[in-house]
């Protein structure tokens, strides 16, 4: 069960993730625990990685793909892994195809959590938090008794500017662009899937899990 999960910010990839997991007992391979693993064990990779990150520098494509290639390399990859946040671009794709091939594995498929523009925004922008004690609310799927009122502490409610709509929306515009052709390559490959991420959270997961069940 070789899969990678994709999905815009806002789409409930890490949910996702969290039930495969938990279902199918193959290791959650996220490119930032990746690195900390990396960088802790102290290989050679991991402390190419740390030098650029010190720098505040982005890591290279070549020391990326390199610490990729050791982690699903290691035995509990064995029966399977999820890889979440990696590949980014079509490049480490090919890479990745690269580092499969050696490893005598393929894709099984690329599972998107697709979810309309308009909902994530909705999603992305509905955080408010309150002033007085910090207590975070939804206006979708956690909202105050009474409109911009802590339930708590009665303190005032206010949008961090992180989620203000423009920040948000040009945030999700990088994000469409940038996993655009990815997704075209894998459809090519004849390795996408869409979930429609738009239903009840269980209702997703069950879509998914009829998915993966034909693979065992
Ligand atoms: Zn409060």
């Amino acid at each position: 069960m070789n899969l990678v999960l994709m999905g815009l910010p806002g789409a409930g990839k890490g949910t996702q993730a969290e039930k495969i997991v938990q279902k199918y007992g193959i290791p959650h391979i996220s490119t930032g625990d990746m690195f900390r693993a990396a960088i802790k064990d102290e290989t050679e990779l991991g402390l190419q990685a740390k030098s650029f990150m010190d720098k505040g520098e982005l890591v290279p494509d070549e020391v990326t793909i390199g610490i990729v290639r050791e982690r699903l390399s290691k035995g509990d990859c064995k029966k399977g892994f999820l890889l979440d946040g990696f590949p980014r671009t079509v490049a480490q794709a090919e890479a990745l195809e690269d580092i499969l091939t050696h490893l005598d594995k393929k894709i099984n498929y690329v599972i998107n959590i697709d979810v309309d523009n308009g909902i994530l925004m909705e999603r992305l922008t509905g955080r408010r938090i309150c002033k007085d004690c910090g207590a975070t609310y939804h206006l979708v799927f956690n909202p105050p008794a009474k409109d911009g009122v802590c339930d708590r502490c009665s303190g005032e409610l206010y949008q961090r500017a992180d989620d203000n709509e423009a920040t948000v929306k040009n945030r999700l515009d990088v994000n469409i662009k940038q996993t655009k052709p990815l997704l075209d390559f894998y459809e090519t490959k004849g390795y996408l899937r869409n979930i429609d991420g738009q239903q009840e959270i269980d209702k997703v997961f069950a879509d998914v899990d009829q998915l993966l069940e034909g693979l065992q």
